[in-house]
């Protein structure tokens, strides 16, 4: 079906029925012989129509709402009387709406502030200029038994109520789709809770002038049940609770059970107002503070996830620092010493060869005087560069310091050593460091040390490696050394 026949089809058809039978409701609930109406449900449908459809259609839903008004009034009121009243109804809740609209009222009645708009603008103002214009009719149109102040009174407050406890019930029911996150899961005990709500409506069926064998059965049993309500569900959810006393409420008053005792006829309507009005005033309020509340909890908890990743992520990152040379991006002295230690353990255990190779960059100082500094450093980024793509993957190339570098090589015999050394040293000398137009040729002298039975210190095999590097050093530079305690085998 499209959106517009729908919208039709409920604003021509659907609303002005439920008008008729929300008014035929109320009227059957009135209290003679003035028609004292305690409670006026047709309003809260219009304005929770007008909320969810705007103004759209507005003359039509006008004009229809008229004729329900004059239908379900027949019996009681004259048609022009019927007429005034379905207008001053219609003025009620538009007033109502514009002001809500002015306001920024959202209807979903999730925040303290928009139940106190909703009070103010519906409940406050509109009911109260509707009471005024209504009790006057009713004075002019019947002179009526009560004091014209008396019936604004019990228009005022029935209109009230109605609007207060049905329009966020309908809203809820029909315009907003329920929102799961925001339902607490019942437990047995929220069963048990719900049994004896029962049971005390149970007793008020029962009761008469608020007694029913010698127990007092007052209406103000019911709020215990309706901040529970309002505490583990929905505010539409609990509404809906406070909706089902309210009936209860009326329905055994109009049955002149008396629940609140042998009072006057408008004395009593006072009463299940106040009563209605408070349970439904506690109910939103407290419901909407709850889900506040919650939901500010929630973000708090969202918020401090997000701290916690992101401190985790800053910790991770800091860590890689304390582990990382800032210049060649390689694995430092710190990191070095970790590893090989790891290594050589792990060599012991499984009787694997380990092999460390030590270099050094041949006059290296002649580069920082002769380019600068800035160029010295470029100079050893590139040789990092060329070293760690020149060694297999299993290996790692650290910066020992200055322009000394070390290359772990786990199962690697001292022949292999030398090769992967070899290969390092050409690769180094074969690529030249491109700085500013310049091509800064540079080459590296080597020492080769490989784990013995006896080494358990890296610090001891890396010294071995120096040694064989102060020996290629002697011996001309850009070669190869090995440590003599472990000369390569033919
Ligand atoms: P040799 O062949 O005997 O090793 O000669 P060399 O000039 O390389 O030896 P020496 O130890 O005298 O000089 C090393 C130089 O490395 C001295 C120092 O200024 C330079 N150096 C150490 N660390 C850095 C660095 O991080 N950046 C730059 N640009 N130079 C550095
Ligand atoms: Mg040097
Ligand atoms: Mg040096």
């Amino acid at each position: 079906m499209g959106q517009t026949l729908q919208r039709r089809l409920i604003q021509l058809v659907v609303l002005p029925v439920a008008y008729f039978l929300g008014a035929k409701a109320s009227l059957a609930f009135a209290m003679p012989p003035d028609v004292l109406v305690m409670l006026w449900l047709p309003n809260s449908l219009l304005l929770a129509a007008l909320l969810h459809y705007r103004l759209r259609d507005y003359g039509y839903f006008a004009a229809m709402i008229i004729v329900a008004e004059i239908a379900a009034d027949h019996a009681t009121f004259s048609v022009l009387e019927a007429t005034l009243f379905g207008a001053i109804n219609l003025i009620e809740v538009t007033l109502a709406y514009l002001l809500l609209r002015r306001w920024r009222f959202d209807p979903r009645f999730l925040v303290p502030g928009d139940i106190a708009k909703f009070l103010l603008a519906g409940p406050g103002i509109a009911a109260l200029v509707a009471a005024c214009l209504a009790a006057a009719v009713y004075t002019q149109a019947r002179g009526s038994q009560s004091a014209y102040l008396d019936l604004v009174r019990v228009w005022w407050f029935s209109d009230a109520t109605g609007l207060l406890i049905f329009t966020p019930l309908i809203l809820g029911l029909w315009a907003v789709p329920p929102r799961f996150e925001e339902r607490l899961p019942l437990r047995w005990f929220d069963a048990a809770v719900g049994l004896a709500a029962v049971l005390v409506l149970a007793l008020f069926f029962m009761a008469e002038n608020a007694v029913f064998r010698a127990i007092h059965i007052r209406p103000v049993l019911l709020f215990p049940f309706v901040i529970y309500a309002a505490a583990r569900l929905t505010p539409p959810a609990a509404t809906a609770v406070v909706a089902t006393f309210a009936a209860v409420v009326l329905f055994v008053t109009r049955n002149g059970q008396q629940p609140f005792g042998d009072l006057s006829p408008s004395e009593t309507v006072r009463q299940v107002q106040q009563l209605v009005l408070l349970m439904t005033v506690t109910s939103l309020g407290l419901s909407a503070l709850l889900a506040q509340l919650r939901a500010n909890t929630r973000e708090l908890e969202s918020r401090v996830q997000e701290r916690t990743a992101e401190l985790r992520l800053a910790n991770e990152r800091l860590q890689q620092l304390t582990i990382t040379d800032p210049l060649t991006e390689l694995p430092n002295r710190r990191a070095l010493h970790a590893l090989m230690q790891r290594e050589i353990e792990r060599s012991h255990r499984h009787r694997h060869n380990l092999s460390v190779i030590m270099f050094d960059l041949d006059r290296f100082k002649q580069v920082n005087d002769r380019y600068g500094h800035a160029a010295g450093d470029a100079v050893l980024r590139h040789v990092a560069e060329v070293a760690a793509a020149a060694v297999r993957g299993t290996d790692t190339v650290a910066r020992y310091g200055g322009e000394e570098f070390v290359i772990v090589a786990p199962e690697t015999d001292v022949n292999k050593a030398l090769q992967q050394a070899e290969r390092v040293r050409l690769a180094i000398a074969a690529s030249p460091t491109q700085y500013e137009q310049q091509s800064l040729a540079i080459t590296a002298s080597f020492g080769v040390a490989t784990l013995s039975a006896q080494d358990t210190d890296p610090e001891a095999l890396v010294r071995r490696a120096d040694a064989a590097l102060y020996a290629a050093k002697a011996a001309g530079r850009n070669c190869v050394v090995v440590d003599p305690s472990c000369a390569p085998h033919a």
